[in-house]
């Protein structure tokens, strides 16, 4: 049998499958549709690379959701300490945050992809086709991509596809995949925005003079969940952290309600009590919003929400006052498009794959990373869940010719 395999889509999850698969001598054909490798993972770069956890790995885990025993395996068998080593082989030191997330030392993506090409493009048996663009694939793995204008045909052994989700088109994540994936016989759910920022409805006053600006050391409670994060007031709504982590259910919220409501708790590290304690002080001829300041240490924007969200008749009770300042509560209406969104849920459900993510009725066409039905919040989770799995079904082709 050919040790010959041929990946397409050149994210993370397909340049890993080709560096496992080269070391353990294979010859390895990469396609992509776009003229550079990794555009998603550079661009994931650009806020701080944040490449795994560090946390206890039952709870790594239980960040997967409904997921949780599919990579519960997977992490077992390439876990955040591998990831960590495998960089540190190829040249990149990586670091744990104090939030416990892990990055590169340089934040950036770009050494860390370089590194990893160099390293590839040193092998004979690595074969780069960039500018070649998926277009059908057929159970017995014929392949046909467009080139300069023209349709090849390739009949190949092993195939994995890593075709990524359906966010920031313009990375080549466009997941227009889904007219001939469907034909393999796989079902494909619709794609929805994950870790994605929300619209809700700012009053004129509030925008008048308004830059996008962060709120910083609050906590973001959805559905009894309390978060501490930091979330990014826009002129649309709300970005960040905080909100990516509750993203997943306020979703599914808002598919059945039409509308949901997230609170803020803007002084995490003060009881009701203390804050009432606070807000009894005489305020003299302070304003309002000079007194919230002194006495509080609320920032500007903190204050600017206050007088957005809370009424005159509330600002004037202390104990009113001091219930909003503890559960702000801030209506959203819809998810932003797509295309703006981290990463997308929705794609190839599990159930028409095997355990090693092999197409049911295919001799060798395996699909991972981003392109299947899986969900996890920022922190790391989502390269973590597309190195583990780049892992898994390398070393299951690795196995088959040994
Ligand atoms: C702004 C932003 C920040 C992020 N930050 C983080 C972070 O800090 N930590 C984290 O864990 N995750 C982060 N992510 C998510 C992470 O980048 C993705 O989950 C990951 O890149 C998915 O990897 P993948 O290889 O499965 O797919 P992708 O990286 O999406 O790669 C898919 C590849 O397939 C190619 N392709 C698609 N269709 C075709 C076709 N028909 N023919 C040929 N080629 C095709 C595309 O051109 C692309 O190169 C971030 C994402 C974004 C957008």
């Amino acid at each position: 049998m050919s040790k010959e395999v041929h990946i397409v889509g050149a994210g993370p999850s397909g340049l890993y499958c080709a560096y496992l698969l080269l070391e353990n001598g294979f010859e390895v054909h990469l396609y992509d549709q776009k003229s550079g490798v990794g555009k998603k993972f550079l661009v994931a770069g650009n806020g701080g690379l944040n490449l795994t956890h560090s946390e206890d790995l039952e709870k790594f885990v239980e960040k997967y959701g409904e997921n949780t025993a599919v990579f519960t395996r997977l992490i077992s068998e390439f876990s955040p300490e591998d990831l960590r080593a495998w960089c540190k082989g190829l040249g990149v030191e990586t670091f744990i945050g104090s939030s416990g997330r892990v990055f590169p030392k340089t934040l950036k993506a770009a050494q860390l992809l370089s590194l990893w090409l160099e390293k590839l493009k040193s092998s004979p048996k690595f074969h780069l086709h960039l500018k070649h663009k998926l277009t059908s694939i057929t159970k017995d793995g014929e392949l046909s991509f467009y080139v300069d204008e023209k349709s090849i045909d390739i009949k190949t052994t092993d195939t994995i596809l890593c075709l990524g989700g359906g966010s920031w088109k313009k990375t080549g994540s466009d997941g227009l995949w889904v007219n001939f994936i469907e034909k393999l016989g796989v079902q494909v759910k619709e794609f929805r925005s994950m870790n994605c920022g929300f619209s809700t409805d700012w009053s004129k006053e509030f925008l008048t003079g308004f830059e996008d600006d962060y709120l910083k050391n609050i906590a973001i409670e959805f559905s009894n969940q309390s978060i501490r994060g930091e979330l990014m007031l826009t002129s649309y709504g709300i970005e960040g952290g905080g909100i990516y982590a509750h993203s997943s259910n306020i979703q599914k919220y808002l598919l059945e309600n039409g509308e949901a409501q997230i609170f803020l708790d803007l002084k995490p590290s003060l009881s009701r009590e203390d804050v009432l304690k606070k807000l009894s002080k005489p305020r003299g001829k302070n304003s309002l919003s000079n007194f919230l300041r002194k006495s509080l240490n609320l920032s500007k924007l903190s204050i600017k929400l206050i007088r957005e969200l809370v009424s005159k008749e509330e600002c004037q009770d202390q104990n009113l006052l001091a219930d909003k300042i503890k559960r702000l509560p801030i209506t959203l209406r819809e998810a932003r498009p797509i295309d703006e969104s981290i990463s997308t849920g929705g794609g190839v459900i599990f159930d028409g794959l095997d355990e090693d993510f092999k197409v049911h009725g295919t001799h060798s066409i395996y699909l991972i990373g981003e392109m299947l039905d899986w969900e996890a919040p920022t922190g790391g989770y989502l390269l973590q869940g597309c190195f583990s799995m780049a892992h898994h079904t390398s070393k299951s082709i690795i196995s088959k010719y040994s």
